[in-house]
């Protein structure tokens, strides 16, 4: 075969896959776009753990009649407009890809939607797997918000379609880890806070309530409510800011030191005050939840001076200039680059351990924890730290 461009249906089903991965991507995508909307109200609806379908309804912006035609249109995005952008870019989406790729992927994508100016009355949107509005005649009571419905998650794909039913309660159980690291952070932080509710339907019974945060803007409520009172026992608040030095080679638009704070919450620096596994462990980049595997390990290890046999419960939202990580590393962002990342491991490890160093000794009161502490000297911390740390 001679070498021809693909054509524009085949490339789209071709990317739209890597965009959407799996559950999870499906839902978080729905998810930030609420956010983006402003919403301070998110209910996701699964049917079937999400086989049969799964629907995010949000009080959030609504979508203006101008731009029903290229909502759902491949690189149509109404948050960026040029590549530069990207270095300011606050908001979740920006690569104007999710809901075109949900069209490729879904048997059905279904809009309803009500800007302020048309409520108490929506508009019901059709669109076809290319995410062209085959209809837009539909009309529903609606007030100010956007409903979006997926019927048959990876139905055009049979072999990704045939694993998320063989595999449906590890998916549902995946999406559901993911949309708790959004009830935590993402939903007490933006909009001035947001209530989330996610609920399973099956064929028999009433529909299941998931989890629900009330969205009163704490991440202290939130973890109470995802998981019960006892979750906050043995946990403190993380708040710490350090600099770090730019690396070697850093971008020269950069400055030559970065300002970052770290806020969230933490186990107690003290034995028998952290989980025997670290099933709950929530990092963010401002606010987005992401994969950060080095600034994880740099926690435990951290930990682990203190409490050798457990990892601790973390919730840590890395705040730092957005010209200083790159977001736009893989299609579903969750990878995060930082700019000079071990620079800021080590800074990050030092300063957590000095700042939880001092709160064991003025809380532990001379037990037999803080002998131990205090045992940890100046010496065996630097060289724990790596050579390059400066306290
Ligand atoms: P992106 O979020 O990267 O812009 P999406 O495909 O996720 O791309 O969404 C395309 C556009 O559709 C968004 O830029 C936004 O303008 C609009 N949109 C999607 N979902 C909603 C929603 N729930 N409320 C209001 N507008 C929405
Ligand atoms: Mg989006």
């Amino acid at each position: 075969m001679s070498i021809q461009g693909i054509d524009a249906a085949s490339v789209h089903r071709l990317t739209s896959g890597q965009v959407v991965t799996d559950l999870q991507t499906c839902v978080k995508e729905l998810v930030e776009n609420s956010l983006d909307a402003g919403a301070t109200s998110i209910e996701v609806r699964f049917k079937q753990h999400g086989l049969g379908s799964i629907e995010v309804i949000d009080n959030g912006s609504g979508i203006a009649p101008a731009d029903y035609d290229s909502v759902a249109l491949k690189h149509y995005t109404s948050k960026l407009a040029t590549f530069d952008d990207i270095a300011s870019v606050r908001t979740f989406g920006f690569r104007g890809e999710a809901l075109s790729s949900l069209c490729a992927l879904c048997e059905s994508v279904t809009v309803l939607t009500a800007t302020e100016d048309e409520a108490p009355m929506g508009t019901v949107l059709e669109f076809d797997a290319r995410g062209r509005v085959k209809s837009r005649s539909g009309k529903a009571a609606r007030q100010r918000g956007t409903t979006v419905t997926l019927t048959k998650l990876f139905a055009p794909l049979p072999v990704r379609r045939k694993d998320l039913e063989k595999n449906a309660k590890r998916e549902f159980g995946k999406a559901l880890g993911l949309l708790q690291a959004y009830a935590l952070v993402p939903c007490s932080k933006e909009n001035g806070g947001v209530r989330f509710t996610v609920s399973n339907q099956l064929d028999v019974g009433g529909r299941k309530v998931q989890l629900q945060t009330k969205g009163n803007g704490s991440i202290q409520a939130a973890v109470t409510a995802l998981w019960g009172p006892k979750a906050m026992e043995n946990v403190v608040t993380l708040d710490i800011a350090f600099d770090v030095e730019a690396e070697r080679g850093a971008l020269k638009r950069l400055a030559p030191t970065t300002h970052v704070q770290v806020k969230g919450l933490i186990s107690k620096f003290m034995p028998g005050c952290g989980r025997q596994s670290s099933d709950r462990q929530y990092l963010f980049v401002n606010g987005r939840p992401c994969n950060l595997s080095k600034v994880q390990k740099a926690f435990n290890e951290t930990y682990r001076l203190f409490n050798a046999t457990q990892t601790p419960f973390v919730i840590a939202d890395i705040i730092l200039p957005t010209d200083t990580c790159d977001i736009n590393v893989s299609p579903d962002k969750r990878t995060i680059f930082l700019h000079s990342e071990s620079n800021l491991i080590v800074a990050l490890k030092v300063c957590l351990a000095a700042s939880l160093h001092s709160f064991l000794t003025s809380a532990a009161g001379g037990t037999g924890e803080r002998v131990r502490i205090l045992a940890l000297n100046i010496q065996d911390q630097l060289r724990f730290f790596g050579a390059g740390a400066r306290v």
